[in-house]
């Protein structure tokens, strides 16, 4: 998936990460998250859950038995799998259950089966003492451990009040899905929706239950037969709603070997938030209410549609059939099949039978959709939109057609489906979504109209790149689970910069791909970071793994690799590694084992490991004596009581560098792998500076030390050009950095960046402009107003020369609109007279005459910040954006109506985006951050999400993106002690509502750190500005 991220922001989330959740801003400072449990099912850890609904069940023989192992054997005992081999190697055996017996079927009743019955009452009876025995904190969260280690084992009890026969979220091993045949039937007029699915089973070990996902449907009834059997036979079955599973109970044993038809029929309600499968609507030109129906499923929402194996490591194949009213299409995964009518008059579409696939990866539509396609070498390429938008589709369709192109000759492997589907649907919370043959997308990363900007158009085809990119890598080849969710994200995150740069030159993707570093590198010097490969216990763990570490961090180490080896090395590895794991599912080592064996110059597997394994990253510090450099490397940590000890963390790091007598041609660049905690290389006397990590390909920082970082700030200001602009942007990047963590001063920032003044690149001056106003918007807030004037004051002295030269007419180069668009955005915001006239003249031409004036799509969120702080300019806008059919102008239009500083119309934006009417809700996170960036509303935003968190975690999940950004974009501007107790009090209350998030412990060491740098800083700051 791409999350979602506005560009308008300097700094922004990845917008790979728009399939899932991302459609969301990153606020731009920097976050943190919690180390996760490292072995998330431990029985200590999996009492999470209704704490008052588990049952404690005393295992056999526990001693002898680690507690993974008794786990499963009691699971598997429940399960009705006859007995367990205990002297087997559990772990070492695909199944994670030892031998059983001979199948017993239980058609044949016998002693057996009495004495099995025995037992179970046996078991209930005990239990019920147990329970009754037991100290009160057997059920709570904490637990009594410490006074109950024997009892390990714990049993939910499902809804029906009877013993659910397993243990653990992952679902056991014991068969397999090999294929489903699912009909659904979805009623837009009563927004529900009937199905029935027959999957196909193949037994690993015997068994009498099937325990699958089921979430929120209504299930009537459960038949199973053998595969070749003509008489299915019923089975009842219980359900566990935390884990959202069921069990089938099946009336005979299945066995070991055989294969098996399970049929489950069902009804549910179409979703209400834009996760499973889901209602949405429009109104169309006529002003008429149109409904549809569309599905999100990664990560865990299949189950919500069809009950499945919903782990992306069952692969199986899919028939799926949709019925539906003569006025809708409905599209799926693989091409339609045939139409037929059936029985109450609906037509039913039936589609192809699937290559083998992942649930989360299933999709169908029911909508009015119209479309454009083409074929393009054997692909039926195609984009769907609403019938009024499909003037938008053309730019969606040319560049899906070259990309694939592109991908079928970098993978040497052709796009195995016969059609590629790409729709714009009017809700979606993610920014798009990879599903196999069926990519769903935004409005605004799908649609695109001449009249938007160059950005628009930026976002659009790298949205359309990465998930491309992703029918490889995810789909073709997928994570074995979630932990390794980076193989997914961060390839088609590197690939969607890489196929752009070759095929689209023009629109610069490198340089957003350098700010995105930027900003994946501030969130992992928290504590609360996590490695990117990171094990994933709970579904707020596995929704929460769809970050910036899986996505921006996997492809900046990605980048590292490719740029420590060759283009080619690098491509014939990816190569292999999709050729030999085609079709099955993989874990990070596998990547690296195909890398591996493309070189033998270095140790790829090693290398790597020491980047995917722990969180964080190096921080080298150089020390030069004459010609000998010491290079030291420690964790980058950014921590507020240095109580976390990361002293043991080492990297293998591939060390680029110039200097001054060598810096212009790529030859110069030297690189050592810097594998210990130091070494020492030499540089001639006469070397008057040296930089390293060159164009920042490296996901580390360096610290020059005192006359390093003089060297190159005199350099700066001599001669900056004599660095590449990536490179003058990541120094200025580190010595905000450092100055975070307090290794230089306030005034060697200050120093650094009165350079400025004559640069006119690109990324240096937005990332300058992103750190500076961060401080300025934490002085503001702060109400710091002599302070906050003077910061005002500097910035603007800093761009004056730059702010006056920008043209306010169109401009064709989409490094200038990037420029102006930040630029300007700021100067208008710091009430710089010139930018407000110019603005507010365009705007009320605009007002006046909005058939006629036509406003730069790049300046138009400045414009309208403007406009609507005069007279009655925010009515008008919001008039605009009611009838505007240009999703990406509606953007501009909503940040700008949330940056009005009335606080009456901030509420009711609020309000209104909240409940969905006028603004869709997957705007709020967009609207409650851009309300936190200014200072009157920034209390209210915060007092919102207080007042409004039950309703936000119902629209948005627990550990998704889009609550993510909510929580960090409301608090990360926070800077007093008053505020950090007010934050960790409210989260706190929350118990299993949200305490436990990752967003959460961001949002608290965001919050320390930024009193820590109010305390060290603002009085240097009042002396140096
Ligand atoms: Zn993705």
């Amino acid at each position: 998936m791409e999350s979602f991220q506005s560009l308008s922001e300097c700094a922004s989330l990845p917008r790979n990460m728009i399939e899932n959740s991302m459609f969301e801003e990153e606020p731009d400072v920097v976050d943190l998250a919690k180390e996760p449990p490292m072995y998330p099912l431990e029985p200590d850890d999996v009492v999470y859950e209704p704490r008052s609904s588990r049952l404690l069940v005393r295992g056999l023989g526990e001693n002898e038995l680690d507690e993974e192992e008794e786990d499963y054997e009691s699971s598997a005992r429940l399960l009705g799998m006859s007995f367990m081999n205990r002297s087997s190697s559990l772990r070492s055996n695909s199944s994670p259950y030892g031998g059983p017996a001979a199948g017993r079927a239980c058609s044949f009743p016998s002693a057996r089966s009495l004495l099995v019955g025995a037992f179970v009452l046996v078991v209930v009876a005990s239990v019920s003492m147990v329970i009754y025995f037991l100290p009160k904190c057997t059920f709570t969260k904490e637990g009594c451990h410490k006074a109950n280690q024997s009892m390990t084992l714990i049993y939910p009890i499902a809804s029906n009040g009877q013993l659910f026969p397993w243990t653990s979220m992952r679902l056991p091993r014991v068969v397999s899905p090999v294929h489903y045949d699912l009909t659904l039937q979805p009623n837009l007029t009563t927004m529900k929706f009937t199905g029935s699915v027959t999957i196909t089973v193949k037994v690993n070990e015997d068994t009498k239950n099937v325990v699958l996902h089921s979430s929120g449907l209504a299930i009537s009834k459960i038949s199973v037969v053998p595969v070749g059997g003509n008489q299915p036979k019923p089975a009842q079955y219980v359900e566990y709603h935390p884990w959202q599973q069921i069990a089938a109970q099946c009336p005979e044993t299945l066995q070991k070997g055989k294969s098996y038809h399970l049929k489950l029929e069902y009804s549910a309600n179409l979703s209400d938030s834009s996760y499973g499968f889901y209602k949405s609507s429009y109104q169309d030109k006529d002003g008429q209410r149109r409904w549809l129906a569309a599905t999100q499923f990664e990560p865990l929402a299949a189950r919500m549609a069809f009950p499945c194996f919903d782990e992306p490591a069952f692969k199986a194949t899919f028939l799926i059939k949709i019925n539906r009213d003569k006025e809708y299409i409905s599209l799926s995964n693989m091409p339609k099949n045939k139409t037929t009518v059936v029985p109450g008059g609906f037509y039913q579409d039936v589609f192809d039978k699937s290559v083998t696939m992942s649930t989360y990866l299933v999709a169908f539509i029911v909508a009015d959709f119209k479309s454009i396609s083409m074929e393009a070498n054997g692909t039926l390429v195609s984009v769907y939109a609403v019938p009024d938008k499909l003037d938008q589709v053309n730019h969606a369709l040319e560049t899906a057609i070259k990309l694939l192109d592109f991908y079928n000759h970098y993978f040497e492997m052709p796009y195995p489906l016969q059609k590629l589907d790409l729709v714009a649907i009017p809700d979606f919370q993610a920014g798009a979504m990879e599903n196999w043959g069926l990519i769903t997308f935004r409005e605004t990363t799908l649609l695109y109209e001449n009249t938007s900007s160059l950005l628009d158009k930026q976002l659009v085809t790298i949205v359309i790149a990465h998930e491309l990119a992703h029918q490889w890598f995810g789909n073709l080849v997928t994570m074995e689970w979630w932990n390794d969710l980076w193989l997914n994200e961060g390839f088609a995150t590197f690939m969607e910069y890489m196929s752009i740069e070759r095929i689209f030159p023009d629109l610069n993707v490198g340089d957003d791909f350098l700010a995105t570093r930027f900003r994946a590198m501030d969130k992992d010097s928290l504590n609360s970071s996590h490695p990117i490969t990171t094990q994933v216990a709970t579904a707020e763990q596995v929704e929460e793994m769809f970050d910036s570490v899986s996505y921006v961090k996997g492809a900046s180490i990605l980048l590292m690799l490719e740029s420590s080896l060759t283009e080619k090395q690098f491509q014939r590895g990816v190569v292999k590694y999709l050729s030999q794991h085609k079709n099955a599912n993989t874990q990070s080592e596998d990547l690296w084992a195909s890398m591996s064996q493309l070189t033998k110059e270095a140790n790829i597997t090693e290398l790597m490991k020491s980047w995917t394994l722990q969180k964080g990253f190096p921080l080298v510090t150089v020390t030069r004596n004459g010609t000998k450099m010491t290079l030291q490397q420690e964790h980058f940590l950014l921590s507020v009581d240095n109580s976390s000890s990361s002293s043991s963390y080492l990297w293998q790091i591939p060390l680029t560098s110039i200097n001054s007598s060598c810096s212009n041609a790529s030859s110069c660049k030297n690189m050592i792998l810097l594998k210990e905690q130091s070494a020492t290389i030499y540089v001639p006397e006469e070397v008057q500076w040296v930089k390293f990590n060159i164009d920042m390909e490296g996901f580390y920082m360096v610290h020059y030390g005192e006359d390093g970082w003089r060297d190159l700030i005199i350099l700066l200001k001599n001669n900056h050009l004599a660095l590449s602009y990536q490179d003058r942007a990541s120094l200025i990047h580190d010595i905000f950095g450092l100055a975070r963590l307090g290794k230089v001063s306030i005034q060697q920032v200050l120093n650094l960046t009165s350079y400025l003044v004559n640069e006119t690149s690109t990324p240096p001056v937005t990332e300058a402009l992103l750190q500076l106003n961060h401080i300025h918007r934490l002085l503001d807030k702060r109400g710091l107003l002599q302070l906050t004037a003077r910061m005002k004051a500097y910035i603007l002295g800093l761009f004056e020369k730059l702010i006056t030269n920008q043209s306010w007419n169109e401009v064709e180069i989409i490094t200038q609109q990037k420029l102006r668009s930040s630029l300007l955005g700021v100067a208008c915001s710091y009430n710089h007279q010139k930018c407000i006239e110019k603005a507010k003249n365009i705007f009320l031409n605009w007002t006046e005459s909005p058939a006629n004036v036509s406003i730069p799509a790049d300046l138009m969120q400045t414009v309208f910040t403007v406009g609507i702080q005069h007279c009655d300019g925010w009515n008008s806008l919001l008039q605009a954006y009611s009838s505007s059919p240009l999703e990406a102008e509606r953007e501009k239009m909503l940040q700008a109506l949330a940056s009005s500083a009335d606080i009456r119309k901030l509420i009711w934006l609020m309000q209104t985006s909240l409940n969905g009417e006028i603004v869709r809700t997957q705007e709020l996170p967009l609207v409650l951050t851009t309300i936190s960036k200014n200072f009157e509303g920034h209390l209210y935003a915060w007092g919102f999400v207080k007042e409004n968190w039950d309703k936000i975690i119902k629209k948005f999940n627990l550990g998704s993106f889009a609550v993510h950004n909510i929580v960090m974009g409301t608090t990360s501007q926070f800077s007093t002690r008053a505020q950090l107790f007010e934050v960790k009090n409210f989260f706190g209350s929350l118990k299993d509502k949200g305490s436990q998030l990752r967003s959460v412990q961001e949002a608290v060491e965001t919050i320390q750190l930024n009193i820590q740098w109010m305390d060290r800083n603002i009085e240097a700051l009042s002396h140096s500005l």
